[in-house]
């Protein structure tokens, strides 16, 4: 192994100048041998931990994965990059499989991808065995490590049987990443891969690159609209609902609105699955309306924003959907309307399933987690981190809190009158008819069950409607109260409300923004992305390179990302390389891929100087 075949690697084949965190230590680790455990956010690139390695050493790379869907697309992009790369998963016929085995035995491929109940038969670990004599086994790579923990939602029973590799090819190194962050599954990792001698490499879980916020729901549709006529006019982004019946009409109403939106969620036909998820990656600004069904191993690189119109189920759910943003780490928004109706909802459906009592109570805390994030006042961020036992200053200047502080108030009276009407109500109310005894309102129901005989009729006048309903939410979502199971709504005291109620304890709020306060610093937000993008949606250049892009992505049907990434297509919106020695210098663009497109692009700017980029690009462009 020459000294510097890691980067010499990094720059010819990938393009790239320089490693990123933890990765130059990673690959020499791994290239010289040794076994690794690493753990990297989502987008950190775990990728180029194994695939430089495997280049570095003898024989092929074996990259376990249980990801079937996106297998194509790897090796689409290593065969860009003019690596030898195959897969081997149910997908293939039998005459495809047999020549890569015949590949493999020939010693042709660099790296192979692998389905781990293809992995675990014994005809191909036979052919490992033979694969050994041969050409070699350069290393195993274990992506998506999380898969052996039970704990985890993506338990694959096949991994627990990998520990074979390590009994059958002790010389072999091996490295298992992961992008799921918490201690349990990480030991449970080590335990189930005998990885007990491995390097642990753990890199910050933060993703500063993502702008998270919290919108107060208050007209849901209106406000996504909003938010994607301000910020996401043409971008590619995911928008998570609940059910799905709600994915399919706000499918159909974004795409009244005008745009490219597709519905994902599990009760639709596999086919029609499949080709809407071929789709929002094959092509450009699609929004992916969806279940949480959608997403795993998603890794459209420039998917530039995840919208939440209801709430995920944890912190790990909004960590992990929210990750799906922003890969190429260029700016990215995670937003999310939220409301008092969705902690209600959400209680009552976790409530009345039928999972046993442990699992509930184990969902309800994590559900509380989410709702403490979505009051809090603190750094997005920080929140977030903590909440995955990793510190951050705060103050990041790249979410709501930090853009608009917000304020608390002494909430205590307030939150006496809320809890005390439910109590005198009776406890089975909803929030609309607690506040209208609040406000002293003669509705009819008020009359119907005497409520404006009640010391608490009429006592809250001084906070208006919306401030009550703030109240109310936050109290809910604080766990002071508890929503009744049966269904509609009502209200309960929770014992943590004897306290307040006694008293004994003061309770701090977070004062609402008027929902035009939040929105005024709006366009502010907007022009970070403008900014990263260098008004590049404006420059006729720069719909002519994507354009130029997809007609090549098309040729072969690939994702157009897989041909140049954003960040690299901006690189040359910018530079303007008139060489091909200055386009090589472009991050992202190795050897093969100078060859392959460098012309082609030098190409489209010098059409673009001469003006002709006008007849020749435009009736492309948004397709
Ligand atoms: P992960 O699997 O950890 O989510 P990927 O391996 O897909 O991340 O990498 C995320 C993105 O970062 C990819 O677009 C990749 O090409 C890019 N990338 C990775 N390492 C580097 C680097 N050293 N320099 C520039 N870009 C990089
Ligand atoms: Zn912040």
């Amino acid at each position: 192994m020459k000294p510097d075949s890691a980067h010499q690697i990094l720059s010819d084949t990938f393009g790239y100048s320089a490693f990123r965190g933890a990765q130059q230590a990673i690959v020499e680790h791994v290239g010289k041998g040794g076994d690794a455990l690493v753990l990297m956010p989502t987008g950190g690139g775990k990728s180029l931990c194994y695939q430089i390695p495997a280049l570095m050493r003898d024989g092929v790379g074996i990259v376990v994965s249980p990801l079937i869907a996106l297998m194509q697309d790897q090796v689409d992009a290593l065969k860009q990059l003019g690596v030898s790369a195959a897969f081997l998963n149910s997908s293939l016929d039998a005459d495809t499989a047999r020549e890569v085995s015949r590949q493999l035995m020939r010693g042709e491929l660099k790296l192979l991808y692998v389905a781990p109940e293809r992995l675990m038969t014994e005809g191909f670990l036979n052919l490992l065995e033979r694969i050994r004599q041969v050409g070699g086994i350069g290393l195993f790579a274990i992506d998506e490590a999380h898969c052996v923990s039970q704990w985890g939602h993506d338990f694959r029973p096949e991994y627990r049987a990998l520990t074979v590799l390590h009994e059958r090819f002790p010389d072999v190194p091996r490295i298992a990443l992961t992008a799921t962050a918490d201690a349990p599954t990480r030991r449970e990792i080590i335990e189930r891969l005998a990885l007990e001698q491995a390097q642990q490499f753990v890199s910050s879980f933060d993703r500063p690159n993502i702008q998270y916020r919290v919108a107060l729901k208050n007209n849901a549709r209106q406000q996504l609209q909003t938010f994607l006529e301000t910020e996401h006019p043409d971008d590619a982004g995911i928008v998570y609902c609940l059910s799905r019946k709600k994915v399919e009409e706000t499918a159909a109403w974004i795409k009244e609105k005008g745009w490219d939106a597709l519905p994902y969620h599990a009760g639709l036909d596999a086919a029609v699955r499949n080709k809407n998820q071929k789709r929002f990656l094959r092509e450009e600004g699609v929004i992916m309306v969806a279940t949480v069904a959608f997403g795993m191993g998603i890794d459209k690189p420039n998917v530039r924003f995840v919208a939440h119109l209801d709430l995920p189920k944890s912190m790990e759910g909004y960590y992990q959907e929210t990750g799906r943003a922003g890969r190429d780490g260029l700016p990215a928004n995670a937003w999310m309307a939220y409301g008092l109706g969705d902690v209600v909802s959400m209680r009552q459906m976790l409530l009345s399933g039928d999972a046993p009592e442990e699992r509930k109570r184990v969902e309800l805390q994590k559900l509380d987690a989410l709702l403490g994030f979505c009051e809090s006042t603190a750094c997005r961020h920080q929140t977030i981190l903590r909440y995955f036992g990793e510190e951050h200053p705060g103050d990041c200047g790249q979410c709501d809190n930090c853009l608009t502080p917000v304020d608390t108030w002494n909430a205590t009276q307030a939150a006496q009158m809320a809890l005390s009407c439910i109590y005198r109500t009776g406890q089975r109310f909803g929030v609309a008819h607690l506040i209208d005894v609040l406000l002293g309102k003669a509705t009819p129901k008020v009359e119907q069950f005497h409520h404006q005989q009640l010391s608490t009729f009429g006592i809250g006048k001084e906070l208006a409607q919306q401030q009550w309903s703030s109240v109310y939410r936050q109290l809910t979502a604080g766990g002071f109260i508890e929503v009744d199971i049966e269904g509609y709504g009502g209200l309960r005291l929770a014992e943590a409300a004897r306290p307040v109620l006694r008293g004994e304890q003061e309770v701090w709020l977070r004062r609402d923004a008027e929902p035009a306060k939040r929105t005024s610093s709006k366009a502010e937000r907007g022009s970070r992305l403008r900014e990263a993008f260098a008004g590049a949606n404006e420059d006729p250049l720069w719909q002519a390179l994507k354009s130029k892009r997809m007609e090549l992505a098309r040729e072969q049907g690939v994702p157009p990302y897989v041909i140049f990434h954003d960040s690299t297509l901006l690189e040359i919106l910018n530079q303007r390389p008139q060489t091909l020695d200055a386009m090589g210098r472009i991050s992202g663009i190795g050897q093969a891929k100078l060859s392959k497109y460098g012309d082609a692009f030098l190409q489209v700017m010098e059409d673009a100087a001469n003006g002709r980029w006008r007849s020749q690009t435009l009736k492309q462009v948004n397709r």
